[in-house]
């Protein structure tokens, strides 16, 4: 109707009123338009919104809040919310009546149909006086941001984990490739100590059995007897660093070992360095063996027994003040693992990285550092592998993972056969003049009648000259190398038995290599009774009559 219109004919106080009663519908028209804009507002946003008085009862709800929970303009907020869908159990709201502050509260909901994660801001309207007149809470509904924020987490997680994982394959990889230069620089370098010692080792033995000397001072047998122990003890160190690098030899006796029995042999055997010679120290260490039933390995015994010795013997080690040390094997998967595992020293990182290279060792002279370069040659022979896992301070435990089947390959060693001694013609190809000479030596000494040629073709033409058992050659000689004489000393006469005497024997045996024309192969240093036994071993198989020609093998010729 009309509402603010003046009606005329009246006058004074009636105009008035008239006038006070249209200013009130106006105010009251502006009003409703008022709220009926703002409603729009409040509903036009995503966000819920309540109105609430204070106590509680609902003044408003905007169309997301209404969408989400229904109309419950008119009802108690408790009613509305909290009894129906627990959105207010920790209500936000009443903190805001309580203070007049603003009150923000993030929670999880598990009503069907609502929101899974919501945050809701409450705070108060209060008038000019301070006192509350309604409280307003947003609704925000968080879900989706949460979700996604989980899921930038967790693949932040997982490219994390991915690193992580990259990084130890790169160390590992890195690990291996110095460990297999420097498996070849050890190759290098134990086929030249191997020729260095040759001489000095043959040499020494033929000394000692020299009537003079056996006659000689005290003074005289006794520094032959350290020259005797030093070569000895450098061919030992040798042979060690050889347990690195070698591959696994053919004929190498892999067999099912029940690993129970192995374990309490090592323990029984390391007993007298961890219980007594400790003990003497004052300092108590303890070695316990895990009581659960290994399964079975096939492996290489006394192999598998001196890596896991030397295992023990580190962590006996890295124990100065006493602690425990813990045996276990266990089946995981296609392996066995057996673990060796102390609460000792640890190892920095530095040395954990390094721990397995050959003459690396933080215990200066009373470390020789091949123990564990050792263990790694064992397990590689293996097709298994070594893994360290170390704390400073807190301990180490190493774990030998051995695969369950037998490795490819493994075969039962066979006992080699041995023949009488006898009187041998033999040639030797050697172009190193000391070495030739030792050789030369050592074999009249043993009584065959030698013959010396410092080189291949040398040999050929005192091959064909001559008549010979059996002839022994080095490898690399210059013009005609050991295999090329082989095969020429083969062409000229098939039944010939051809040992090649070489610094790689020790190489080439593992490889089960033998160069074509060549029956045995035998590494340098050679002692007396190594080449007494491929002696008899090659003269035995060789069925050549003792009756043949005897040209040319009375004396040596250099
Ligand atoms: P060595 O025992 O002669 O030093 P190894 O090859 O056996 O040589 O060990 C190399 C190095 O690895 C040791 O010098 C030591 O620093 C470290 N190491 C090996 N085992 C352990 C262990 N159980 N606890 C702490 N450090 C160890
Ligand atoms: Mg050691």
């Amino acid at each position: 109707m009309s509402d603010g219109a003046e009606l005329p004919g009246r006058g004074g106080a009636a105009d008035e009123s008239v006038r006070e009663v249209a200013a009130l519908r106006a105010a009251l028209r502006n009003s409703e338009e008022e709220r009926q804009r703002l409603g729009a507002t409040l509903d036009s946003i995503g966000d819920m919104v309540t109105v609430q008085d204070p106590d509680f009862r609902i003044i408003f709800q905007n169309k997301a809040m209404r969408d989400c929970v229904g109309n419950h303009v008119g009802e108690y907020c408790y009613s509305a919310y909290e009894r129906r869908d627990s959105i207010c159990t920790d209500c936000a709201m009443r903190e805001a009546f309580r203070d007049g502050a603003v009150h923000r509260l993030e929670k999880s909901l598990a009503v069907p149909g609502r929101p899974e994660r919501i945050e809701i801001v409450a705070s108060a309207l209060l008038d000019r006086d301070g006192i509350c007149l309604a409280g307003i809470e947003v609704v925000r509904d968080l879900t989706e941001l949460r979700r996604a924020e989980a899921t930038v987490r967790a693949s932040h997680e997982q490219l994390l984990k991915s690193h992580a994982e990259l990084v130890a394959t790169q160390r590992q990889v890195v690990q291996q490739e110095r460990l297999r230069a420097l498996g070849q620089l050890a190759a290098g370098i134990a086929h030249d100590f191997n020729n260095a010692l040759a001489p000095v080792l043959g040499f020494a033995e033929l000394l000692q059995d020299e009537p003079e000397i056996r006659r000689g001072t005290p003074k005289l047998r006794s520094y032959l007897d350290m020259i005797l122990e030093g070569a000895r003890g450098a061919t030992d160190v040798v042979a060690r660093l050889r347990e690195f690098y070698r591959p696994r030899d053919p004929q190498e006796d892999f067999a099912p070992v029940p690993l129970r029995a192995l374990l309490e042999g090592v323990v029984l055997l390391t007993r007298p360095k961890w219980r007594d010679q400790a003990q003497a120290a004052g300092r108590t260490i303890l070695v316990e063996l895990d009581p659960a039933s290994p399964p079975e390995v096939i492996c290489h015994e006394s192999e598998l027994r001196e890596a896991l010795v030397n295992l023990l013997f580190n962590a006996i080690d890295a124990l100065p003040l006493g602690g425990t040390i813990t045996l276990r094997a266990r089946a995981q998967g296609e392996h066995v693992r057996i673990e060796v595992a102390d609460t000792g020293t640890g190892m920095s990182e530095e040395v954990q990285r390094r721990c397995m290279e050959p003459f690396f060792t933080t215990k200066g002279a009373k470390g020789t550092g091949l123990g564990l370069a050792m263990v790694h040659g064992i397990m590689r022979r293996h097709q298994g592998r070594v893994e360290i896992e170390s704390a400073t301070g807190l301990g180490t435990t190493v774990s030998l993972l051995l695969p369950i089947g037998l490795p490819s390959g493994a075969g039962v060693a066979t006992a080699p056969p041995s023949g009488p001694v006898r009187r041998l013609r033999v040639l030797v190809a050697e172009d190193e003049p000391l070495v030739g000479r030792m050789l030369l030596e050592l074999l009249s000494s043993e009584g065959h009648a030698v013959q010396l040629a410092a080189s291949g073709v040398e040999a050929l033409e005192k091959f064909a000259a001559g008549r010979f058992d059996v002839v022994l050659t080095d490898r690399a000689m210059p013009e005609m190398n050991g295999d090329a004489l082989a095969l020429a000393l083969k062409r000229a006469e098939p039944a010939i038995p051809v040992i090649m005497l070489t610094g790689f024997g020790a190489l080439m045996n593992a490889h089960g290599e033998k160069p074509a024309g060549v029956d045995e192969v035998l590494a340098k240093p050679v002692t007396r009774a190594a080449l007494r036994s491929t002696l008899e071993q090659v003269s035995a198989r060789s069925i050549r009559p003792e009756s043949r020609g005897a040209a040319g093998t009375s004396n040596p010729s250099s």
